[in-house]
């Protein structure tokens, strides 16, 4: 079976391919620029090493640092960086932001760490890594398992080696430390920007729409949330411990509220039906937004999927064959290279911020995103229209000849 980088790799030339782009002008982004795999030792609670793996990749960067998360997840492997830090290099060109595209991440399941363990996993991690990142060369943020406390323990750990603050390696952290206001919001907040304007264009709005929710963390907990408060009804949500399910529609400020006490859905009471998250993919809706992994819908469930439309928050959530299927049933994706892309563009603003030195207030942030937001959106549904292909293929489209152009004017 074709690994998930095998798979994006053909999404890539089948792009290139309808557009007319010759194989000169994509054949480096096949391949990553640099990958790093480092050994991260971690004196455990019970005083026991313990080693762990951890992966840097820089896809490319072409257009300007590498860019891109960094994820703690036992399933984290170099296929997933891979793929993931290739994302990334796609999602800035479209979102136009002056960034290749990077992916970070340890193979370790944070949940089963003691906050001592994970400061010393991550503090090391940043020091294995340290002459691959910088504000010029490489700036991680947040991704599955890692938040504001992880990126403030790398800022403060980068710093320490540098021997001066350094902010603008590092975004995702906290205001105090730098952080931009509105960067938490940012990715959930896109993806509810992402939806009005595909809805704009069916002549539709968000109110009354019926909304399934795969994955209740920072994206997909933040768009049930604006969701919400824009009047749509949240039918169903999830995480890791199972999903709930209310046709009447369920109380999301109750169940965020519960999430930020630390605890999971499956501990959450109220009047819903428990089901199971395959169960929750195929439920009867107008809007299904995976926002947890990636492969989640395939050509095991493609065909169960009763949703028109499907938001893609989270990085990679449909494989190739489900979107060959989702497409004879008619069903709309907004892919994740431009659904999900309110995260980096915040996280550009941060850095900006962070080298001028000069921050600036929500409201700002939040306009600046939605222009970005709405910008990439229009160019990607102009391709598509030009091309009569799906949102996807319009997005890799609008990339590459971005990327293209960019290396055709730095000369080979
Ligand atoms: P997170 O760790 O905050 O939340 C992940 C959520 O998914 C949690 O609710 C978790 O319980 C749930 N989950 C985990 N495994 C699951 C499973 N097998 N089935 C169902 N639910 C499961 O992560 P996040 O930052 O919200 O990221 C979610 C997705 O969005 C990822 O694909 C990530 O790459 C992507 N993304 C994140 C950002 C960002 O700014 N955080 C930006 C762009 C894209």
């Amino acid at each position: 079976m074709a690994s998930t980088y095998e798979k994006l790799v053909a999404t890539i030339e089948d792009a290139a391919k309808t557009a007319g782009i010759k194989e000169n002008d994509y054949l480096m982004f096949l391949s990553p620029e640099r990958e790093l795999h480092v050994a991260i030792p971690v004196m455990m609670d019970n005083g026991k090493v313990k080693i762990f793996d951890g992966f840097r990749v820089q896809h490319s960067t072409l257009r300007g640092p590498a860019k891109g998360g960094i994820r703690f997840h036992q399933d984290v492997n170099i296929d997933e960086v891979r793929s993931l830090s290739a994302w990334m290099t796609f999602k800035c060109a479209i979102a136009d932001i002056p960034y290749g595209g990077g992916k970070g991440g340890i193979s370790v399941d944070p949940t089963k760490l003691s906050e001592r363990e994970l400061e010393q996993l991550t503090r090391t991690f940043t020091r294995k890594i340290s002459q691959f990142i910088g504000p010029r060369l490489d700036i991680p943020a947040p991704d599955v398992g890692t938040n504001p406390k992880v990126m403030a323990w790398i800022l403060d750990t980068y710093s320490g080696i540098k021997g001066e603050p350094t902010p603008a390696v590092i975004t995702g952290k906290p205001v105090p430390l730098g952080g931009s206001l509105g960067r938490f919001e940012a990715t959930g907040r896109g993806v509810m920007f992402a939806c009005q304007e595909l809805l704009k264009r069916l002549d539709q709005t968000l109110e009354d729409q019926r909304v399934v929710i795969q994955g209740m963390g920072n994206v997909g907990g933040v768009a049930a949330d604006l969701l919400a408060k824009e009047g749509s009804k949240i039918i169903a949500v999830s995480d890791v411990s199972g999903a709930i399910y209310s046709e009447k529609g369920l109380n999301i400020p109750a169940i965020i509220d519960h999430l930020k006490e630390g605890k999971l859905l499956d501990s959450f009471k109220g009047g819903f039906k428990r089901i199971t998250n395959a169960e929750l993919l195929e439920l009867e809706c107008d809007i299904l937004i995976p926002a947890a992994l990636e492969n989640q819908i395939t050509e095991k469930n493609a065909d169960k999927i009763k949703t028109k439309i499907i938001i893609e928050a989270a990085n990679g959530p449909t494989t190739p064959e489900a979107d060959a299927i989702l497409a004879k049933k008619d069903v709309i994706i907004v892919p994740d290279v431009l659904a999900n892309a309110g995260g980096v563009i915040v996280s550009y603003f941060e850095w900006v911020q962070n080298l001028a030195g000069y921050y600036w207030s929500e409201e700002e942030v939040n306009t600046k995103l939605y222009e970005k937001m709405h910008r990439a959106f229009d160019l990607v549904w102009k391709v598509k229209t030009e091309y009569n292909v799906s949102m996807r293929k319009a997005a890799y489209i609008k990339a590459l000849r971005q990327l293209a152009d960019t290396q055709e004017a730095r000369g080979f």
